[in-house]
């Protein structure tokens, strides 16, 4: 079977295209230029002619996607802006919501083939900002960041647009999908990952320009950049190799059909993070952050998720010792790089 893996050359996206390559199946990964295909050749080269690279140069023009999907069985649609350097929040809306629907309508016209429609939406469509512990589950959305955008326009905090990127991308999803249900040979998957963590594959330059997740784990861990207030903070954390294979599994699993799905490894506070990292021996980067070693500890978790993925994907996921010992040794591979 084939897979259409749309923004390859991510963070996610390139586990994501790996674990489909491990498990047999022909990958097509759009970038948007040829040259950012060719680091993703290079590591998928022992798979042979089973991956292959097309360039999608505007994913917000129409009919961006009508070639790609062609002769796929299943689409993973990854491509979405994840950063905090919007000048006004249609750079990340834009983007997010019009290649959302974009590829569906591709997929409607021209993706006869298509099975399934897998889309990473994020927590940040689920969850809303709390001072107080909150449980979030599958049934909840991100209205108050859109509502925010409303509100205000340019002076959004760049989070919040982010949120409101993910929240506006994936109701598109939601609502183009149940109005072409009867016209449409395939289902929607979404899946809803927190933080995600761990080695990075894709092609980075600089360790000043990882992708947001990692940047804000090297940041923090090895630069020390957070002070003890935001140490005191938190979320919810996934291992990019376990997000990876939830994109596999929710292409393949039938009782994924037609649901949105929490992909979490558990939650997290910053000074866990620290804490955690400064346990593994021998140390795989020297003179770590410290901040309040212990501080965190007993504490309740601000945001927690409940999630169906084990019951629908039965996937298991990788402890955060673990996802850190490999990123730690990931950051000293690159350290070269300055
Ligand atoms: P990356 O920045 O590493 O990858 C983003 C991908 O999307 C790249 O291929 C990028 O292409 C593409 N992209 C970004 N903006 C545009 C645009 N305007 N037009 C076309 N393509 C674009 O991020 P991640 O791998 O972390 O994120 C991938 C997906 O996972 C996103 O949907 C994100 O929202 C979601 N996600 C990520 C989390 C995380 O912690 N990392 C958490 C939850 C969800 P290019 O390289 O050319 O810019």
């Amino acid at each position: 079977a084939k897979v259409l893996v749309t923004g390859a050359n991510g963070y996610v996206a390139a586990w994501v295209v790996r674990s489909l390559l491990e498990k047999g199946y022909n990958v097509r990964g759009t970038v948007r230029s040829a040259d950012k295909g060719e680091h993703l050749k290079q590591i998928f080269a022992k798979h042979g002619n089973r991956f292959e690279v097309a360039v999608v140069e505007d994913i917000t023009k129409d009919g961006a996607f009508d070639d790609v999907v062609k002769d796929v069985d299943v689409i993973e649609h990854t491509a979405s802006p994840f950063h905090f350097n919007a000048k006004e929040p249609d750079d990340l809306l834009v983007p997010a919501i019009h290649g959302t629907v974009g590829i569906l309508e591709s997929v409607k016209r021209h993706g006869s083939s298509v099975k399934r429609v897998v889309i990473t939406s994020s927590n940040a469509a689920i969850y809303t900002s709390s001072d107080k512990p909150v449980v979030f589950d599958e049934s909840d959305w991100n209205d108050p960041s859109v509502q925010q955008v409303e509100e205000k326009g340019v002076d959004t905090p760049p989070d919040v647009v982010y949120c409101a990127s993910k929240t506006l991308a994936e109701k598109s999803a939601w609502k183009f999908y149940n109005k072409n249900k009867a016209a449409i040979s395939w289902d929607l998957v979404v899946l809803n990952p927190p933080y995600v963590f761990g080695p990075l594959i894709q092609e980075v330059h600089s360790l000043n320009e990882l992708n947001t997740s990692m940047q804000e784990v090297y940041d923090t861990v090895v630069l020390g950049k957070k002070d003890d207030a935001t140490l005191q903070s938190g979320n919810a954390w996934v291992d990019v190799r376990d997000l990876g294979l939830a994109h596999v599994l929710a292409a393949e699993q039938a009782a994924a059909g037609g649901k949105r799905i929490i992909i979490s490894g558990g939650s997290f506070f910053w000074q866990e993070i620290v804490d955690v990292a400064n346990s593994i021996k021998p140390a795989p980067v020297p003179n770590l952050a410290k901040g309040k070693p212990g501080s965190t500890i007993g504490k309740p978790y601000l945001y927690k998720f409940k999630s169906s993925s084990e019951r629908i994907l039965g996937l298991e996921y990788r402890s955060l010792e673990s996802t850190l010992r490999n990123a730690l040794e990931n950051f000293e591979e690159l350290k070269e790089l300055k």
